[in-house]
């Protein structure tokens, strides 16, 4: 399995440069492969990226002597990274998805970039070697542990960064299918790493909004009288009017989960933080939420089974359960998780907020119990 992480880079100005002469250069063979192409192509010979590279490769020495300058990558990626593009455009002709044509890059408009095979860098602590300019500090080290494939280096408004990718060593083994994860949220009340999502009651909504007119009804009454007593009555039939529909809704749940999962991840809930958000506090008391873990926890050890309470601090909901790319800042209001990792296979996917979370709780648990330990999904 190939994985990626996105690493920014802290280039100095001299580096900067040699970046761009880089992607320059890039740049360069491509448009020239390009052109190339279409020339043959037009005077009815049939071109291909090999045979381009070796004519290129002719004629470097004596009129692109500029090209020695950077890595070799910079003259033989775009050829390879051309192949492909033609391929995908007949591909989409052929099976009726549209490809666009390749295009010449310009500089102002196409994004700076260029490739280096893994013969072409190397890692350090906190930085990567790259052929003729030598160590380049990294913000982070890479996450995941393999052997290296490669890597390309992208310019993203005045920032550069390195996408690396890695060949796992050994890759994770599916989700055995008696394992599942659970997110317990504040739009719906656990959402399962297989998708399957429960909400919160509609009748257990209306129940809490009737609490909350009778507690303020309550706070006007004047202290002592009959109203409030009365009022003071009505209040605690309704609380324990919620409590029982709760308990009813969470002992469905639990059974639910206990009967179909042996193993069963969930978060080890900050209940004090959790109870700072209002809107929580409002469809999940702390009582709820403790009883969630206490009975499943009881219900799934009867019948053999395991929970693995998964770290508070672990960013269930900012992380790909994909690459592990972290969302720094997203806000509780994002329902939807975007991955911005260009080589993460779910990169720009929308996935639901809570089914993401769910997946990265499911995987954090197997890693807890040793099931994989090879990949770390961003814990660190
Ligand atoms: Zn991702």
């Amino acid at each position: 399995m190939i994985e990626a992480h996105k690493i920014r880079l802290h280039p100095t100005s001299e580096q900067k440069g040699y970046f761009a002469k880089t992607a320059g250069t890039t740049r360069f063979g491509w448009n020239w492969a390009l052109a190339e192409w279409n020339r043959q192509y037009e005077a009815g010979e049939k071109p291909s990226a090999l045979k381009l590279k070796k004519q290129f490769l002719e004629i470097r020495r004596e009129h692109f002597p500029w090209t020695w300058e950077v890595t070799k990558n910079a003259s033989d990626q775009p050829f390879l990274d051309l192949a492909k593009a033609f391929t995908a455009f007949f591909e989409g002709l052929g099976n009726g998805k549209k490809t666009g044509r390749p295009k010449f890059k310009s500089k102002k408009k196409s994004k700076a970039s260029f490739y280096l095979a893994n013969d072409q860098l190397e890692l350090g602590d906190h930085r990567i070697w790259i052929p003729k300019l030598g160590w380049v500090n990294m913000a982070e080290n890479l996450r995941f542990k393999g052997k290296v494939t490669g890597a390309r280096i992208t310019k993203t408004a005045d920032w550069w960064f390195a996408s690396i990718t890695v060949e796992l060593e050994d890759p994770p083994p599916p989700p055995p299918t008696p394992a599942v994860g659970i997110d317990v949220g504040l739009n719906r009340l656990a959402t399962l790493s297989t998708g399957e999502g429960f909400e919160n009651q509609r009748f257990l909504k209306t129940a809490q909004a009737r609490l909350r007119q009778a507690n303020k009804r309550l706070h006007r009454r004047k202290k002592g009288s009959a109203n409030r007593e009365k009022a003071r009555r009505q209040v605690a039939r309704l609380h324990y009017q919620i409590t029982c529909l709760r308990d009813d809704v969470l002992h469905k749940l639990t059974t639910q989960l206990a009967n179909g999962y042996g193993m069963v991840g969930m978060e080890d809930l900050n209940l004090k933080g959790l109870l700072k958000n209002r809107s929580l506090a409002h469809s999940f008391s702390d009582a709820a939420l403790g009883k969630l873990l206490t009975l499943l926890t009881s219900k799934v050890e009867q019948r053999g089974g395991q929970v693995i309470k998964v770290g508070r601090f672990f960013p269930s909901s900012k992380s790909c359960h994909y690459c592990g790319w972290k969302w720094e800042d997203m806000e509780l209001s994002d329902r939807v998780f975007l991955c911005q990792n260009p080589i993460c296979a779910s990169d720009q996917f929308p996935q639901d907020r809570d089914h993401n979370a769910a997946l990265n709780i499911l995987y954090e648990a197997l890693r807890l119990i040793g099931l994989i330990d090879q990949v770390d999904l961003g814990t660190g």
